[in-house]
């Protein structure tokens, strides 16, 4: 049962029953959390997890205070709260993407086990407690910083974890200065900085926490499944609705303002290829193309799959020339491959269009880029045609 009792005015809420709360919150969250994040996985969310599962058995350490097991319980007890706050900090570095290694993690569990031993373990509960207090603040702070700085779509969430992290980590710090002040029986840290005050602390931390990873594992999955959603499963390069999505919008944007520049490649003969060395070899050949089309441009320009063995590029304040030379590199990379058999991949052949910042069409680019692409076709293929002018030239239909 839950004991809250008045004690000099002041509630009173027994440390058993603290701890028994905390101990099945942080349960709760750390069910939800294997049970939420089944679709996504990360290093983040599995640091967060450990910092948890170390929050659990800590607190449950913190359990046996008071029973003949002191000793045995109490320095790992704390060792274990202060490794879940480095877990935290672990959890930050990994969001952004940085490594962390068992050197980096151990010494300051190590640190507290050992202040703790050392420091009247049989007897005191506060064995150890400034280090304790110390070392938990520092991986808490460490965590804030971490996530501060870390850059990111969902900045506002990061935002809110470092600023939740930040504050436990003052709380800490409040607990050690308090505790050096008055020690542990001082009125204003039993009110303020004891198990009671700092228990709910932690519940408040753990549930806003896990709370926000949750958002944010939330957001991951879906920005993955947009990417996918945007992206051709074969060469990785945007589908054809995602270029044209972007593509508009690009020629609309300040990038365009000095104009920009169309292609449009489809592959010689590409049937044939299928046809004589089977559709796997066909696949290679546009996996090929892709990875020359994406060497060839900036990270800025878009390039994607039109359909079939065609595709699209937006080179945005690129010159019809420089389109064109742009154009003949591709094919360049692409004859300097060779498909896993050793075969050449097939020629490709180009169709090219440029526009200055007064006109932007883009179905307009791409039926005149189109128009050239048939041409070149026409004329013999492995060639790049330019569309110089921005007269509609006449259009053909393709034959079969
Ligand atoms: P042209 O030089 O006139 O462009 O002739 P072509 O053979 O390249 O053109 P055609 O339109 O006759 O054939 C295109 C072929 O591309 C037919 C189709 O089976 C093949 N194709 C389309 N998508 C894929 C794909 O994802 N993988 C493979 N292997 N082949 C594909
Ligand atoms: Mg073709
Ligand atoms: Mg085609």
């Amino acid at each position: 049962m839950v004991a809250v009792s008045l004690q000099e005015g002041a509630i009173v809420l027994d440390p058993f029953s603290v701890r028994m709360i905390l101990g099945l919150v942080t349960l709760t969250l750390i069910v939800l959390s294997y049970a939420s994040s089944r679709r996504f996985r990360s290093a983040w969310t599995a640091w967060w997890r450990a910092a948890l599962l170390l929050f659990f058995a800590g607190n449950f350490a913190f359990l046996l205070n008071g029973t003949t097991f002191l000793a045995w319980a109490n320095p790992p007890g704390k060792a274990l709260i202060v490794a879940g706050a480095f877990s935290i900090w672990a959890g930050a570095r990994a969001l952004r993407h940085r490594k962390i290694s068992g050197w980096q993690l151990a010494p300051a569990p190590l640190i507290t086990f050992c202040a703790s031993v050392v420091d009247d373990a049989e007897s005191s509960l506060w064995s150890g407690g400034l280090v304790y207090l110390v070392m938990t603040a520092t991986g808490l702070g460490m965590a804030a910083a971490e996530l501060w700085f870390t850059r990111s779509a969902q900045s506002r969430a990061i935002k809110f974890l470092s600023l939740i992290a930040a504050l436990t980590s003052l709380y800490y710090l409040g607990r050690a200065i308090t505790f050096v002040l008055e020690g542990p029986d001082g009125s204003a840290f039993r009110t303020f900085f004891g198990y009671a005050p700092a228990a709910l602390m932690h519940l408040i931390l753990l549930v806003s926490l896990s709370f926000t990873i949750n958002a944010l594992s939330n957001s991951h999955v879906i920005k993955r499944l947009r990417e996918r959603a945007e992206r051709d499963h074969l060469t990785g390069l945007l589908n054809r609705g995602a270029f044209l999505g972007l593509a508009e919008k690009e020629l609309a944007g300040p990038a365009s303002q000095d104009g920009a520049a169309l292609i449009l490649a489809d592959l010689d003969y590409f049937k044939a290829v299928n046809d004589e060395h089977g559709h796997a070899a066909g696949d290679a050949a546009l996996c090929a193309f892709a990875q020359a089309c994406t060497a060839s441009v900036r990270s800025t320009d878009l390039v994607g799959r039109y359909g079939g063995e065609e595709f699209i590029l937006l080179l945005p304040g690129a010159t019809q020339q420089r389109a064109e030379a742009i154009a003949l590199d591709i094919s360049r990379r692409l004859s300097a491959m060779a498909d896993p058999d050793g075969l050449p991949y097939p020629t490709v052949s180009y169709g090219v269009t440029s526009t200055d910042a007064t006109v932007s069409d883009l179905s307009f680019m791409i039926q005149v880029a189109d128009t050239a692409l048939y041409s070149a076709k026409a004329q013999g293929r492995d060639r790049v045609v330019g569309a110089d002018s921005m007269e509609p030239l006449p259009t053909f239909h393709r034959g079969p």
